[in-house]
């Protein structure tokens, strides 16, 4: 393909409200333009990428599933049906002239299930699998960071139903086959990590997270377990505290309003301390938490802890006083009339030092059972790097790029859809369903993230635009252009994409442009040398300059791609 008939326009400078270098390159290199904040028009580089990940995607997808394309546009009653159309706050809702009401698609269970109930009636017609690549629009308060975080994007999402949970179990386990494969073929960096199954329903989910610096999750690995922090584990090994409870003791701590504070006034390390914590769950109703001073609460874990549909609320300032009578930095649980949840990090601990519920004062010697009443001992506490994993093994701390999940559903949608089939006994049973995304635009901009130098992207061969980048040094010169649509044509014929620079530009803006697209292997084909017999081949990832005969050409390159 010649530059000429692209349209490939580069950048010399980053959109302001570029701020990851992946979405910096995007833009620069012409890959993407923005209309709109987080909708984005993909131009024709971007598209050749997103062809070749739907590919891989299709390729291990067809061994399990059936392709099938559903509507953007869902009508309203659909998601009445499972309450989602006043719980998903990210639905783009619009009415049209005859005032009905739809939305546009941001995930696919409700309409995907109206289809299945449709046609399946017996066990005889389970399991079945589909699966689709498609635009979604979410409605996001914040897009940002390119394709990372856009309001509309390219997923694939997959559905399995299922007769029993075993089966469905063995379709998310295909799944989890899958999705290795497709991003070990994408030649990425990437960790499956278990992650907290949010509200969604279901019990069973795992992330497929690339490895890179700007990623938003927070993962962590212990030898062969990993997670996301949201949901990490630790386990209390140690015994019960044998320390005999002292009597309580008020004393004054006027100013002192953070643990920090109180640590260096008391001459006590943090973990000696007690904090408590005020929060709320979705329908108010006010909870303390109690952790150790140098450890920092995980509101998912306690989400999970108290069994709520989402992780309670930070209480504010106000709220507290008016629920404890004192300040935040002032208070503890004895005496309070609220549920109290105790991190199990404190198990090993009595005579707590905590706020006396009165500005200015804490209490020692506060002790559990004695003078407050746990409502529940667990693991709430946020885990970190060199934490004590339950295999015994420290983790390790890493960030990611989540471009796929993988969830088991169960019943709910089932259920709320009345999705049901008969089993051999004639016994109508509500189907097992599981889901399964790839984020496929996030993925393009996520392998640039890891894949990149100064100077620009260094694309993975099997998802790079082009294999091959031609710099024609001197377009107008005939021989050199028919020597360079020769190798052109060869290459082709093999597969290969290739690229041949053929516009007026100096062989300096060439080479830049060269670097910031990043294809694989680069032939500077210039006169002098070309005449002289030596031209210049440059991998891209190595930064490694081969000098060739030109006629060697095509055989080192095709050696190189291999
Ligand atoms: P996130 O936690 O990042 O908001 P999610 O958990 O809401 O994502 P899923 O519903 O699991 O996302 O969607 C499947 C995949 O779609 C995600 O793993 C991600 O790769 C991609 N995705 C989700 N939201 C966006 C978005 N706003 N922009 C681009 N890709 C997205
Ligand atoms: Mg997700």
């Amino acid at each position: 393909m010649k530059w000429s008939k692209t349209f490939i326009f580069t950048l010399r400078e980053a959109p302001n409200d570029a701020e990851l270098v992946s979405h910096k390159l995007l833009a620069r290199g012409g890959f993407i333009r923005k209309i709109a904040p987080g909708i984005f028009v993909y131009q024709d580089l971007a598209l050749r990428v997103l062809r070749k990940i739907e590919s891989v995607i299709r390729k291990e997808m067809n061994r399990y599933a059936t392709e099938i394309l559903m509507p953007m546009v869902q009508p309203k009653e659909l998601w009445e049906e499972t309450n989602r159309w006043s719980e998903v706050s990210e639905l783009l809702k619009f009415k049209n002239r005859a005032d009905q009401m739809f939305c546009l698609g941001g995930t696919h269970e409700e309409v995907v299930t109206d289809v299945v109930r449709s046609d399946v009636r017996s066990y005889r017609d389970l399991p079945k699998f589909l699966y689709q690549i498609q635009t979604k629009y979410r409605d996001e308060i914040r897009p940002r960071y390119g394709l990372m975080r856009a309001r509309e994007f390219i997923m694939k999402d997959a559905y399995s139903f299922d007769t029993t949970q075993e089966e469905a179990f063995k379709s998310y386990d295909h799944m989890f086959e899958a999705y290795n494969n497709i991003f070990k073929k994408l030649g990425l960096d990437y960790r499956s990590v278990t992650a907290d199954a949010g509200n969604i329903g279901g019990t069973k989910t795992q992330e497929f997270q690339v490895l890179a610096e700007a990623g938003e999750d927070q993962l962590l690995v212990a030898g062969d377990l990993a997670y996301n922090v949201e949901i990490a584990p630790l386990d209390y090994k140690g015994s019960a505290s044998d320390e005999a409870p002292k009597a309580v003791e008020e004393f004054a701590t006027p100013g002192l309003k953070t643990i920090e504070d109180l640590s260096v006034s008391l001459n006590l390390p943090k973990e000696n301390l007690v904090k408590t914590l005020f929060l709320k769950d979705d329908d108010g109703k006010p909870l303390c938490v109690l952790l150790r001073g140098s450890d920092e609460l995980n509101a998912v874990k306690l989400k999970n802890l108290m069994k709520l549909a989402n992780p309670p609320q930070m209480m504010s300032d106000d709220e507290v006083r008016q629920l404890t009578g004192a300040s935040p930095g002032s208070c503890g649980p004895q005496g309070l009339k609220v549920a109290i949840y105790m991190d199990h990090h404190l198990k090993g601990m009595n005579n707590f030092v905590v706020g006396a519920n009165k500005d200015g004062f804490h209490m020692k010697n506060v002790c559990p059972n004695r003078d407050f009443k746990p409502t529940a001992i667990g693991d709430v506490r946020l885990a970190k790097e060199g934490d004590v994993a339950p295999n015994g093994e420290k983790y390790k701390a890493y960030k990611g790029i989540e471009v796929g999940h993988i969830f088991y559903l169960g019943t709910k949608y089932s259920e709320a859809m009345k999705a049901s089939y008969l089993d051999k006994n004639g016994r109508s049973q509500w189907i097992e369903m599981g889901c399964y995304g790839i984020g496929v635009t996030r993925t393009l901009q996520a392998a640039i993230e890891q894949n990149h130098d100064e100077n620009g992207i260094i694309w993975p061969q099997e998802i790079a635009p082009y294999h091959v980048h031609l710099c024609v040094l001197d377009p107008k010169d005939e021989g050199l252009m028919k020597f360079a649509e020769g190798i052109e044509m060869q290459l082709e014929e093999k597969g290969y994409d290739v690229l041949l620079d053929d516009r007026d530009e100096r062989p300096g803006i060439k080479f830049k442009d060269a670097d910031l697209l990043g294809f694989p292997i680069r032939l500077n084909i210039g006169k002098k040398g070309f005449e002289a017999g030596e031209i210049d081949l440059v991998v891209r990832k190595t930064k490694e300059q081969i000098k060739l005969r030109p006629q060697d050409s095509f055989d080192k390159i095709m050696g190189l791609l291999k």
